[in-house]
């Protein structure tokens, strides 16, 4: 039966969205489809009164500068979508305030870091050097040997990388510092990858600071939703098809190879390439059906663990910024220094300790209709105990929670609660439910050491399948973009070598 498509692309989530452009500029026939009704997955927005808030974007990492450009503009770039968005830096790294234990704004600049470490912790001066000395020279090994791919890597060669590569981040932190502040101050990065400094590798935390430091954060005008559809029009404009409101509910398999999807509506559609940009559970087990599940990947689903989701309180605020004592953009809002009790928290439904809020309106002005803002507060949390609750306490449950979030943002900005004109609050139940992944997660799968990119094995025992995007990859903006690009590149060498035409 000749092909519908050359390639399926399953959900428009940012690895979807940027594999579906890439094959399509490349002059692929490519259908994208999306159970959703706007294109972005994570990367979206939604309205409520007169406010557009953000979903998932808090800090883009890897844009870098015009002078300095990092890997994520240029790819903005290869996709054509660059030019038709505006970036938007933050000055500011973050601020972390723990009410009555410290107040510290970190700036964008490792020179600027250190000197504020320094002030505020004199007595760490030297830890603070060395450890910001260490998380450069790492970076430079890791991007040198792992990012360039240097076929002569070798211990010899980069020994940092050999020695901390893996280590835990805490036993780093630990060896550098004795202040459990100063600990506190310079690793709440660590709920970017959703996993506290005891088990998250130190590659993980000395690549997020490099980047952000180098790179510097950005928000985007108009928020993801402006990047989502960017890409989806530049992918339109560039032949793809695309279409809304279509869930997959089952991919075809014909002598162990992909032969295309079956729709929710029942449409058949044949193509011999399929890209999932759900998680990897759905595709094998609901899409695909256990019997065509691979043992060696039933082994690797088991030995992983699904991923945290989050608790995000969306406030319109009828006041500016300032009023309230917002000075920046991303603050960290914590009440306890033990991060391993923070992140035991997140698979509770007793009160957060640590939250990120983030105010857009502090670097664009206009983020919000004039004489307001928005502020967007943030924690992690884990599904299950969300799937615990019967439907009866599920609202009772949301709102005493989000009523634990206002507490705790009240606790930096006393005030908040006295100029709130619209509220919304997701849980994990929400994220599930808009994502169709297990549990809610946003980042994928537990970002253990033992699940880095570098141990992953991305390549699909069922030929013409690939996977894009956090289940694969790291979550995350960057991770994910890349990640679509980067299959789709896979995609087309394959077809290159099997000679399909265009
Ligand atoms: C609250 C929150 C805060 C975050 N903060 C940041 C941040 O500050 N910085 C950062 O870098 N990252 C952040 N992230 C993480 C980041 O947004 C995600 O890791 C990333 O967007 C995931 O992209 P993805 O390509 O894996 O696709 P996803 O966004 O997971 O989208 C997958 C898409 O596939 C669709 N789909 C699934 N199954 C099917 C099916 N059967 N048929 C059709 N379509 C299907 C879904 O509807 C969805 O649109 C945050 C996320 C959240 C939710």
């Amino acid at each position: 039966m000749a092909s519908d498509y050359d390639v399926v692309v399953i959900g428009a989530g940012n690895a979807g969205l940027t594999s579906a452009l890439t094959l399509a500029e490349k002059g692929r026939k490519v259908l994208l489809l999306e159970r959703h009704n706007v294109p972005g997955g994570c990367a979206t927005s939604f309205v409520r009164g007169r406010f557009e808030f953000e979903v998932a974007l808090h800090q883009l990492s890897g844009m870098g500068t015009d002078d300095k450009p990092g890997p994520l503009r240029e790819i903005l770039r290869e996709l054509g979508v660059l030019d038709k968005l505006e970036f938007v830096q933050m000055d500011d790294l973050y601020r972390i305030i723990m009410p009555g234990v410290a107040d510290v704004k970190l700036g964008a600049s490792r020179e600027e870091i250190i000197s504020t470490l320094k002030e505020n912790f004199p007595r760490e001066k030297e830890g603070i050097e060395k450890f910001f000395d260490l998380v450069y020279e790492f970076c430079m090994q890791m991007i040198g040997g792992v990012y360039m791919h240097d076929p002569d890597i070798s211990r010899e060669k980069y020994p940092l990388y050999f020695r901390y590569a893996l280590r835990k981040s805490k036993e780093v932190l630990d060896s550098h510092f004795n202040d459990p502040v100063l600990k506190a101050v310079i690793s709440p990065y660590w709920s970017y990858m959703g996993i506290p400094p005891s088990h998250l590798s130190f590659s993980d935390l000395a690549i997020l600071l490099f980047a952000y430091i180098e790179f510097k954060p950005f928000h985007i005008k108009g928020g993801s939703q402006a990047l989502s559809n960017a890409l989806l029009d530049t992918f339109l404009q560039n032949g793809g098809t695309a279409r809304f409101n279509t869930p997959v509910d089952k991919i075809l398999v014909e002598d162990g190879r992909a032969r295309g999807v079956v729709t929710g509506y029942g449409e058949e559609i044949i193509s011999d390439y399929v890209i999932s940009n759900a998680s990897t559970i759905s595709t094998y087990y609901e899409l695909l059906g256990p019997e065509y599940v691979p043992e060696e990947v039933k082994k690797e689903l088991g030995r992983s663990t699904i991923g945290p989701s989050a608790f995000t309180l969306f406030m319109g605020l009828d006041c500016e910024p300032k009023d309230l004592g917002i000075e920046e953009a991303t603050n960290f809002i914590g009440t306890s220094l033990d991060m391993e009790r923070t992140y035991a928290l997140s698979k509770t439904l007793e009160k957060p300790e640590m939250g990120l809020l983030s105010c857009y309106d502090v670097s664009d002005p206009d983020f919000s209709p004039k004489g307001s803002s928005q502020a967007v507060f943030v924690v992690l949390q884990y599904a299950e105990a969300w799937c615990n609750i019967g439907p009866s306490e599920y609202y009772d449950t949301k709102y005493r929670y989000a009523g634990f979030m206002l507490d705790l943002a009240g606790k930096a900005f006393p005030g908040i609660r006295d100029h709130l004109e619209e509220v919304e609050a997701a849980t994990p139940l929400t994220h599930q439910r808009y994502l169709g992944h297990p549990g809610g997660a946003i980042y994928g799968f537990d970002q253990y050491a033992k699940d880095l990119n570098l141990f992953m094995n991305k390549k699909c025992p069922i030929d013409g399948l690939f996977f894009a995007g956090s289940w694969v990859d790291s979550g995350g903006f960057q991770p994910t973009l890349t990640s679509g690009r980067q299959v789709a590149k896979v995609v087309i060498k394959d077809m290159e070598s099997k000679g399909v035409p265009r």
